[in-house]
């Protein structure tokens, strides 16, 4: 196996995306969905963490008909790779980025009339036609046009020259609770029979985020929208239609270096960790930097929630599991992160692993949210690694032959 050629390009860490993963779960979503209805692959973020450049190719090959990013970096980080599929911003922008983004193609929210002038006028300007979608606000209260406004707006737009105005869509706030998802899409469908009454025809309507496609399929309409399914990962309380998702992540890290310790040594920066009895501490090259070892905490919603969090920062605080209990993988056996993370280095307990030797390959728990984009992606199909996008971000191409299967494993 080929470890040496992958490290070399990516270094000691990396996260591996499996193509087949995000390719199977794209084909899986669509067979949920009409013929008619369209399928827009959310991209934004960086692809959930997973490298947009790659994965937009991945889930075009796949069937995707449409892209969807928030900011313009992120489509043009896409033009620049030259990926030439529809992309929706999925948020309004400011003035001053609009002729780059008009010229590049990407389809542009239109929020607000004011916003929908300044296309206009950045269109007339650069020469270029604007394609657009009118955001509806229909309870989310974060962008949109009031629901009376659409239908006027629209058919002005009608008569722009430099604007082509081919959606107009909305955006669940909580989809999982039926009621108030209803309340939204009832808003929406409104808008939508206005638009109809004035014989004013929008090729592409669509509100379903992945929660929404899974609980509402009555209003997949002409797209949807989908992140965290392709992704591997189904939304919180939503029904699952028979989906098999496919989980394409996995972080792996190389030991770095490993060193015996006495009984009673205290481990780590605060030495808060002391070792019980003698063992093996190995260091692997990840820390909080990296996302390691952090947890999202949200509000409790209610007093189990909180009764939950409460206990945890108990035993925290009671130095229960060294690294807050996080653990780590190696040849398929687990051990503990001891001591407190760092900020690119921390340790593990291997002393009940004497086999495990430096150079060894550690699997982590990184998700998405919070692992670092500067840490290398390791694109896979198989477990054979093709394609690896740097710490910056550079995209190499592996030379497939001389890498075998198991670095993935
Ligand atoms: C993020 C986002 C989506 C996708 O949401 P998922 O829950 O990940 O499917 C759809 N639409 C908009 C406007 C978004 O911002």
């Amino acid at each position: 196996m080929d470890l040496a050629k992958l490290t070399e390009l990516a270094g000691p860490r990396w996260i591996t995306i499996e193509a087949t993963a995000l390719a199977h779960n794209l084909k899986a979503v669509k067979a949920l969905l009409a013929p008619s209805t369209r399928l827009l692959a959310v991209i934004k973020a960086d692809a959930y963490g997973a490298g947009a450049v790659e994965v937009a190719r991945i889930f075009l090959d796949a069937g995707a008909d449409y892209l969807g990013v928030t900011t313009l970096a992120e489509g043009l980080e896409l033009r620049r790779a030259g990926i030439a599929a529809p992309v929706l911003l999925m948020s309004p922008l400011l003035p001053e980025e609009l002729p780059a983004a008009i010229a590049a193609g990407l389809t542009l929210t239109v929020s607000s009339r004011s916003g929908a002038e300044a296309i206009a006028a950045a269109a007339a300007a650069t020469g270029h036609r604007a394609r657009v979608h009118l955001k509806v606000e229909t309870g989310l209260q974060r962008t949109g046009l009031e629901a009376a406004a659409v239908a006027p707006l629209a058919r002005e737009i009608l008569n722009w020259p430099g604007v082509e105005l081919e959606g107009v869509y909305s955006h669940l706030a909580e989809a999982a609770r039926p009621a108030a998802a209803r309340r939204q899409m009832a808003c929406f469908q409104q808008v939508l029979a206005e638009l109809e009454e004035e014989h004013i025809a929008i090729p592409l309507r669509h509100i379903c985020n992945s929660t929404g496609l899974l609980t509402h399929p009555e209003m997949h309409l002409d797209m949807v929208r989908t992140g965290t399914l392709l992704y591997g990962q189904f939304p919180y309380q939503a029904p699952r239609r028979g989906l098999a998702l496919k989980d394409p992540w996995q972080f792996k890290a190389r030991i770095l270096f490993i060193h015996d310790v006495a009984a009673g040594t205290p481990v780590g920066y605060g030495g808060d960790y002391v070792v019980k009895k003698a063992t093996r501490l190995a260091v692997i090259p990840v820390g909080y930097a990296d996302g390691f070892a952090l947890t999202a905490v949200a509000r409790p919603k209610n007093l189990n929630d909180l009764a939950r969090y409460l206990v945890k920062t108990f035993l925290a605080y009671l130095g229960r599991g060294g690294g807050e209990g996080t653990t780590v993988i190696i040849g398929g056996r687990t051990a503990p992160v001891v001591g407190r993370v760092g900020m690119q280095l921390s340790m593990v307990d291997v002393g009940h692993l004497p086999e495990v030797e430096v150079g060894q390959i550690v699997t982590l728990d990184i998700r998405r949210p919070t692992a670092s984009s500067r840490l290398p992606r390791v694109y896979c199909r198989e477990g054979h690694p093709y394609l690896v996008r740097t710490t910056t971000g550079e995209l190499l191409p592996v030379d497939a032959p001389h890498l075998s299967p198991g670095v993935n494993s």
